[in-house]
């Protein structure tokens, strides 16, 4: 095959085989698994429940309505109105709809669309880890270096290690990428934590791009409240260095639909439309409609605190359960997923544990060694580490459950 910078996003996501072909990723070789085993599956995380029917209806009427050519660059304006006003609503930050939105095919683009935009060769890209899949691709892709802190398993879950990022950063760290709530350790980040990363950015010259996609899914401890969601941006000094990224797809259970978007100074929105122009342009004319209304109607908002709190209970089922089970399980405080620990039932592997899952009690989840980097402290200290997702019916997570149980016994 010709051309080489493929090879480069192979490799960073780890789908380089030894023949110098890609490979699969390992959600499409558990996905296959549980396919071909008949094993529940919670390795891919994406709800199995529809998204509140008042916002299809919308996308549903555009398209009866003819709502089929494209859009305006920037996305169309009620819904970058729609953006402004649940920002400022919810987080107190103050947007121009015109200059300072832009709608995205989803977080994803919004993401790789600013790391081209924003970094290249000889700039380095710095995330926590283990991290979202796309985000070493992306880095590759624009030819910078990819670099990490690690979060660590505390009693209470995912921890930044405050020693490790102040050592992260470089002269050269030209980006910082934010995913909180964090996936996949269910992680959110504390303002504490939050304000140490906006120091060491401020002292670095460093841009912040925040990664929100899970800002309305933190989920309620013990004591029944729900931590805070914290933007970087609404930290003092960080708005004019911060692009915050978020999406419909986890808050309103759309994945598909894949409408995002990123907001931020006008300068840098317009550098990362300039690059996103000329990837997909625009997208989704008839669901930004449908967003627009999402985001601006209230039985939709009280639809996604339901969601919360069944996620809540539903993280409970499923920690109990794999607990049951021998893991060893770390708090969840957001997102879909949960991380849970091979280690005391035999396990020094996680990706040995996920392929030997189905054939032990019918379970598939993915190894968290598909969100690390080969040879990296945080990769070595999560070798035997697997994620599972809970966003999935209660009586498939009781029945995984259940099936769970048969490793304990
Ligand atoms: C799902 C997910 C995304 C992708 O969002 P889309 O809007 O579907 O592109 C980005 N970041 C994280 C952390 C995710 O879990």
């Amino acid at each position: 095959m010709h051309g080489s910078r493929w090879v480069d996003v192979a490799r960073a996501a780890n789908l380089l085989g030894a023949d110098g072909q890609p490979r699969a990723t390992i959600f499409a070789e558990m996905s296959a698994l549980a396919q071909a085993t008949g094993a529940v599956n919670l390795g891919q995380g994406f709800p199995d429940v529809d998204g509140p029917e008042s916002v299809a209806r919308v996308a549903a009427d555009a398209i009866a309505a003819g709502v089929d050519q494209y859009p305006p660059g920037s996305g169309i304006p009620e819904l970058r109105q729609a953006i402004v006003a649940h920002q400022a609503r919810r987080y107190g930050i103050g947007l121009d709809p015109d200059t300072e939105v832009l709608v995205t095919a989803g977080a994803t683009e919004a993401l790789a669309a600013t790391v081209l935009a924003l970094a290249g060769p000889g700039d380095e890209v710095l995330t926590l880890e283990p991290f979202y899949d796309a985000y070493a691709a992306v880095v590759a892709l624009a030819g910078a270096t990819h670099t990490t802190a690690p979060l660590r398993a505390t009693p209470d879950g995912f921890r930044l290690d405050e020693q490790a990022l102040v050592a992260a950063f470089t002269p050269r760290t030209r980006l910082v990428v934010v995913n909180t709530p964090h996936n996949p350790t269910g992680a959110v980040l504390t303002r504490a934590e939050l304000e140490l990363v906006a120091r060491l950015a401020r002292e670095h010259d460093a841009l912040v791009v925040t990664d929100e996609v899970y800002e309305h899914l933190t989920l309620a401890g013990p004591d029944g409240t729900r931590p805070a969601h914290v933007p970087v941006a609404t930290l003092p000094g960080m708005a004019e260095r911060t692009l915050t990224i978020s999406s419909a797809g986890k808050t309103f259970s759309f994945t598909g639909w894949k409408i995002g978007w990123i907001s931020g100074p006008a300068a840098l929105v317009a550098a990362v439309r300039t690059v996103k122009q000329f990837l997909t342009y625009v997208n989704g004319a008839p669901f930004q409609p449908a967003v627009a209304f999402a985001l601006s109607d209230e039985g939709v908002a009280a639809w996604v605190d339901e969601l919360a709190a069944s996620l809540a209970r539903r993280r409970d089922l499923l920690s109990d359960g794999l607990r049951t089970a021998g893991f060893t399980v770390a708090a969840a405080h957001g997102t879909y997923f949960v991380l849970a620990d091979a280690a005391p039932l035999g396990y020094d592997d996680g990706a040995t544990l996920c392929r030997d899952l189905p054939r032990l009690c019918g379970v598939v989840g993915v190894p968290v060694s598909a969100f690390t980097r080969p040879g990296s402290s945080a990769d070595e200290a999560l070798r035997s580490w697997v994620r599972f997702t809970f966003v999935k019916r209660d009586e498939v997570l009781a029945e995984a459950v259940d099936r769970l149980a048969r490793l304990g016994s």
